[in-house]
């Protein structure tokens, strides 16, 4: 990052993402596509900065340069999803290596690590990291990653990000990587608190736009810098370069979005928690949230992503979600489209069925990713749902 851009504001950097107009780039105020898959040599056995697209590309540079601006950090990465993101992470350990996780995770997470990283003997503990006493019982000898999700999907749940990095930090050799993806580097700074990693799926608010499908991550290592490149580049885990302009484009609006997601999201709650209807509201800015004041503590806002329990069955919360007619029924989350789906049939399916239950993965709990429709519109829109079905 270049010393001139550190005093700037997050918006100011969001808009100027570190990019110069110049003769290179023809003085364009939005810097070309690089698409070529492959560049010219001067010499065969050296090249210019860029060899083959994999390797590296202009325009996964410049978004790569955008991020790391964002985010304060010294580097950053991007990947082809968001879990190839999180399998560059579990790649720089080995066999007989331990992962301690959060037990409320992304599901494909979950798959990764159980049934991917499982099968070549990297094993993993599931913890209750709401408190921080459990992940410390659960390192090991051979402890070498430990993975948290904060907000949870689908429960919002939090962990305490600084006090799990004193914890972690006090055994050397262990890397703790923190999975951003609810709230973005707009409002929370995983690494400023302690952690090494912060990984996002950029398919959601990064992107925002429900058109890309990438992953990204920031840390302030040297150490780690070659050999999660060398990951990026021979695990052929990176994005496009269409995909990196698509996503440097979203960038520019990312804290314009974000301030919208979070006003609609918390109208949204509120409503939802006034509802006779509903029996619960998951959302840590909320009063009512068990954590609530970690929220305040670690993050500077929040976005969009409720969860909340219906008075009913699978068949009625499926009919409910059926009733919606401006609220999309999809997987994913993020974009300017409000989302709904139900976490115990689609997104979280894979836990097992045990652990649904006990964990409170149940089948009337419906997870909602506020879009940026108007918000009268969302609030109607959840009110005819919901009265013509649990009536
Ligand atoms: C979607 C998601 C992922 C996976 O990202 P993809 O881009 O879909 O591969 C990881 N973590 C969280 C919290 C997610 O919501």
């Amino acid at each position: 990052m270049s010393e001139e851009s550190r005093h700037l504001g997050f918006d100011t950097k969001a808009v100027r993402l570190g990019y110069k107009p110049d003769v290179s780039n023809n003085y364009s105020l939005m810097p070309p596509i690089g698409l070529s898959s492959t560049f010219q040599q001067d010499d065969p056995s050296t090249h210019r900065g860029f060899l083959y697209v994999r390797q590296n590309n202009p325009s996964r540079q410049i978004l790569e340069k955008g991020f790391a601006l964002l985010e304060d950090a010294k580097y950053s990465l991007c990947f082809s999803s968001g879990t190839s993101a999180i399998s560059a992470v579990v790649q720089l350990l080995n066999t007989g290596d331990h992962i301690v996780s959060s037990e409320v995770i992304f599901g494909g997470t979950y798959r990764y690590f159980d049934e991917i990283t499982g099968r070549v003997g990297i094993t993993t503990t599931y913890v209750d990291a709401r408190d921080p006493e459990n992940v410390e019982n659960a390192l090991q000898a051979n402890t070498k990653l430990v993975f948290l999700e904060t907000p949870s999907n689908p429960l919002l749940s939090l962990c305490d990000i600084a006090r799990i990095a004193e914890i972690v930090h006090r055994a050397p050799g262990i890397l703790f990587a923190v999975d951003n993806t609810f709230l973005t580097s707009y409002y929370q700074r995983p690494l400023d608190m302690g952690a090494d990693i912060s990984v996002y799926s950029a398919t959601k608010y990064l992107n925002g736009h429900t058109d890309v499908c990438m992953g990204a991550m920031c840390f302030n290592d040297d150490n780690l810098l070659p050999r999660l490149r060398y990951l990026q580049n021979n695990a052929g885990i990176g994005p496009s370069p269409f995909d990196c302009y698509l996503v440097y484009r979203s960038l520019k609006t990312l804290p314009v979005r974000l301030r919208h997601h979070m006003k609609n999201g918390l109208k949204v709650a509120q409503f939802l928690e006034s509802h006779p209807l509903v029996t619960k509201v998951l959302c840590p800015w909320l009063p009512s949230h068990p954590q609530h004041e970690l929220a305040k503590r670690q993050a500077s806002g929040y976005t969009s992503m409720i969860s909340f329990y219906v008075n009913g069955d699978l068949q009625q919360t499926s009919a409910l979600l059926k009733k919606f007619r401006l609220i999309n029924m999809a997987g994913s989350l993020g974009g300017v489209e409000s989302l709904a789906e139900i976490p115990s049939v689609l997104s979280h399916a894979s836990f097992p069925v045990g652990d649904r239950a006990r964990l409170g993965i149940t089948d009337n709990l419906v997870r909602l990713s506020v879009g940026l429709e108007d918000v009268d519109d969302i609030i109607a829109d959840l009110d005819q749902a919901l009265r013509s079905t649990l009536l």
